[in-house]
């Protein structure tokens, strides 16, 4: 977790959120207008090709615009953990655009192993692919900003699809030099290579990240330590057991079981309980807690019990 994200409050980190989507559609319509333009103008068929890709881009950063929307609407009748998940379902989506991409262009790779393709090169062609580049390198910069400040997976997941774009045309302007100046005709396939490795790695990251929020996986072991710091520092905590915890997407719910001492009044416990509560909150504000008490002692079935401690890697 990032230090930042307690700084922000909820207003400010959707507001930046909204502003990150809004320039990515931006950024793909005008590359989209620029791009149609230069295929009209020049009848390049890389110019047309780069187009298209504009228009799935456009296509993608609209699901992003939609799933960050969806987040930052307050729970509701029948979503009472609010709808924060919506950014992590998008964010599957889009790494099976991003491994889509990876498997084409490994599959053109290797096709141009056999049929080498003519390379057309017109200096409009080049001007464009060099305007999109750097206009692309200024949005993915901000993206990655605006996904320090908020950890939001859909941006995460937008700015790893725009590096697409960057990566694609990178290695069409190296295979330009590289196969015009020495003449070496599989470079161009080495390249797909690697850019598809690198797509397909990234693909499997993003949707790791996704599939843990939407599964509900266990947060970091730094955050459970601290948890029960927290808990323990009070002082009439005899216990903490079966903690469960994670991410509701943007914000976090905690469960767990507080030992206290059996003789105490409900009305007692229930004030012990909500001054742990608030400790907590003050660390991880906007979470969820769910705190169940337990007389100290108390013989009973644990989720502790059951499962296994996993064999840490050293
Ligand atoms: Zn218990």
């Amino acid at each position: 977790m990032s230090l930042n994200k307690k700084y922000l409050t909820k207003e400010q980190s959707d507001r930046l959120k909204k502003n990150a989507t809004a320039a990515s559609v931006s950024l793909a319509v005008g590359l989209c207008l620029l791009k149609a333009f230069g295929a009209l103008y020049t009848g390049s068929l890389a110019v047309l090709s780069s187009m298209i890709d504009s228009v799935t881009d456009i296509f993608a950063s609209s699901v992003t615009v939609i799933a960050v929307r969806f987040s930052s609407l307050p729970e509701s009748y029948y979503y009472r953990y609010g709808y924060g998940k919506a950014e992590s379902l998008s964010a599957l989506l889009q790494s099976a655009f991003i491994a889509g991409s990876g498997i084409f262009i490994l599959y053109d790779g290797i096709n141009r192993l056999f049929h080498p393709r003519p390379i057309e090169q017109t200096t409009v062609g080049l001007i464009i692919m060099g305007v999109s580049l750097f206009a692309t390198l200024a949005l993915i910069s901000y993206q990655r900003y605006v996904t320090r400040m908020t950890e939001s997976q859909a941006i995460s997941a937008d700015s790893a699809h725009y590096m697409v774009d960057v990566m694609t045309n990178l290695s069409i302007i190296i295979s330009l030099i590289v196969v015009s100046v020495f003449n070496i005709s599989w470079f161009d396939t080495l390249t797909a290579l690697g850019v598809s490795g690198y797509l397909l790695f990234n693909a499997y990251k993003i949707a790791g990240d996704a599939v843990k929020t939407l599964m509900d996986a266990e947060l970091d072991d730094d955050i459970r330590r601290n948890i029960k710091k927290i808990v323990m520092e009070c002082p009439f905590s005899k216990g903490i057991h079966d903690l469960r915890t994670r991410d509701l997407g943007g914000r976090y719910m905690f469960e767990f079981h507080l030992e206290l001492d059996g003789e105490l009044s409900l009305a007692a416990a229930h004030d012990m309980t909500e001054l742990v509560e608030d400790n907590l909150q003050d660390e991880y504000p906007n979470s969820v807690i769910i705190i169940h008490q337990d007389p100290v002692g108390i013989k009973e079935e644990r989720l502790d019990n059951k499962i296994r401690k996993p064999i840490k890697k050293s």
